[in-house]
């Protein structure tokens, strides 16, 4: 199987990533195609569709091995279940899955790349297919899911300290939408799911783009303490 593109997000490490693409709206995501396929003719027609099926490689735990059953964060952490009944990241043959809307193709000298709305993946993802989303046949309205019918709570709220309002005001040219982008990847408690509804004294920080973030949780509230730019 052939890399035929990698992804650009803001995120830069795992911890903080949403468990799915529709969770974040903010941040400048796109698909950067490989030299071999950087052709405009393997991108032909594609805008004709709105939203398209990433599949991609989870790189990062290729080398960590995969067990049968997995606990899921939507079971809150503690209950397991067969690997082939979730999205984990953690499988046989490591691929996943992403169904994302595309905005724009930017064709600049050599290089091709689709720009798209959000992503549920790490800064260097391979993709290694991409497929039209076909609503007649994608779309099952009668679908259910036990586990994970809804998106789930934004379960924190998110509170500013004077210092990060001021950073993030510094930095706003350079990185869009950084403010709402923080919050919604904050909302949804990165912490362990044992943490939830939880407070707890630990400073904890996230990577997005080059920049640190440093935040807490206090009753279900979470400050952000400090946005630095990574030296
Ligand atoms: N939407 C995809 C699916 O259903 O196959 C991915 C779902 S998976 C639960 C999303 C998580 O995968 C993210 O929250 C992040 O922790 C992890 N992840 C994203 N990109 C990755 C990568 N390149 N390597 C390893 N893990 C990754």
């Amino acid at each position: 199987m052939e890399i035929i593109a990698h992804v650009q997000s803001p995120f830069s490490e795992k911890f903080g990533i949403p468990r799915q693409p529709s969770l974040v709206s903010a941040g400048e995501f796109a698909i950067e195609f490989e030299a071999e396929f950087s052709d405009p003719a393997f991108v032909k027609d594609i805008e004709q569709h709105s939203h398209l099926w990433l599949l991609f490689l989870f790189h990062e735990n290729l080398d960590k091995g995969y067990k049968a059953s997995v606990r899921p964060p939507r079971l809150g952490g503690n209950k397991k279940t067969g690997v082939f009944a979730t999205r984990s990241s953690f499988r046989p043959n490591g691929i996943g899955m992403s169904a994302v809307k595309l905005l724009s193709v930017d064709i600049s000298g050599d290089k091709i790349r689709l720009i798209i709305e959000s992503a549920d993946l790490l800064n260097g993802t391979p993709i290694v297919d991409i497929k039209p989303y076909i609503p007649y046949s994608d779309r099952i309205e009668s679908a259910t899911s036990q586990m994970a019918q809804a998106a789930p709570e934004q379960s924190l709220a998110i509170s500013w300290s004077t210092k990060s309002v001021n950073q993030v005001a510094q930095l706003n040219s350079k990185y869009p939408d950084l403010s709402l982008l923080i919050e919604q990847v904050l909302a949804q408690d990165p912490r362990p799911a044992y943490k939830k509804n939880k407070s707890d004294d630990k400073i904890y920080a996230i990577s997005l783009y080059d920049l640190d973030i440093k935040w807490r949780v206090d009753n279900d509230v979470c400050l952000v303490i400090s946005v630095e730019k990574i030296t």
